[in-house]
């Protein structure tokens, strides 16, 4: 038998028996269908509310931290006015290498008009920015003192250029020769403005004649604290002479001149 003939015979045996079976699968499917179960009766179901519409939120924005303004350090005086009539002893930069040279700050005095009468004693001196306290106590040098920091990003804008800072740094302010102790904890918040005490001429004779507020800025890391500082007296401790070398002469800060803080005042 030729090859061609035995394929065929297989394709025709092939057919018929998928014709059979498509016939038997025609057969069941036309048979009876099974009666439909009862459909269950839908129970009453309660009327859908309203879903709640969603807030519309508004995208998350940087907090923003609020600067702080510059305020005159001495009540009823404008910072104009004193640094152009009451500023009495400028900033001088150390000379050489010896950081102890120099006067760190400025001072403000005597003068000849105003509403305390034409004494500066006594003067409420109020904080010239918004900053916290760092520090406080006695020494012959600065007499009854108060140290505060400003953080960099809380600075007035260009406070933090003048003084070459960077994020991460505060600017400290100190204030000396009070009348009396600075009544403030560590860490205690100041406002702008706010009366942290009264011009007076507490130090040692040797550094302080007349009343007058001195008022001295630093550059430093974030988050320092001093501990009661003393020198040039016999009953300083070796502590308090290290911590007023750390305030002074050290690298933890560094001296600027506050009349540059003052000038940005409006
Ligand atoms: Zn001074």
């Amino acid at each position: 038998m030729h090859l061609c003939q035995r394929y065929n015979g297989v394709v025709k045996w092939q057919y018929y028996l998928a014709a059979g079976l498509i016939g038997l699968c025609l057969a069941a499917c036309s048979s009876p269908a099974p009666a439909p179960t009862a459909t269950p009766e839908p129970t009453a179901t309660s009327v859908p509310t309203a879903l709640p519409t969603p807030e519309p939120t508004l995208p998350p924005t940087a907090t923003a931290i609020p600067t702080s303004p510059i305020c005159t350090p001495l009540a009823e005086h404008q910072i104009s006015a004193l640094l152009s009539l009451y500023l009495t002893q400028p900033f001088i930069a150390p000379q050489g290498a010896n950081k102890e040279t120099g006067h760190h700050g400025l001072d403000f005095a005597y003068y000849s008009g105003g509403p305390s009468g034409g004494h500066i004693n006594g003067t409420p001196i109020q904080s010239v920015l918004d900053a916290v306290v760092a520090g406080a106590g006695y020494n012959a040098v600065y007499g009854y003192y108060l140290v505060t920091e400003t953080p960099w990003a809380r600075l007035p804008q260009g406070a933090a250029g003048l003084y070459g800072m960077a994020a991460g740094e505060s600017l400290y302010l100190l204030y000396a020769h009070l009348q009396h102790p600075a009544p403030f904890e560590l860490g205690e918040a100041l406002a702008c403005a706010q009366v942290l005490g009264y011009v007076g001429d507490s130090g040692d004779r040797f550094f302080v004649s007349d009343p007058h507020l001195h008022l001295e800025t630093r550059v430093g890391a974030s988050g320092l604290r001093l501990d009661p500082m003393a020198y040039y007296a016999i009953e300083a401790t070796e502590e308090q002479k290290a911590e007023y070398l750390r305030w002074r002469t050290s690298d933890d800060f560094r001296l600027a001149d506050p009349a540059a803080l003052l000038g940005l005042a409006p």
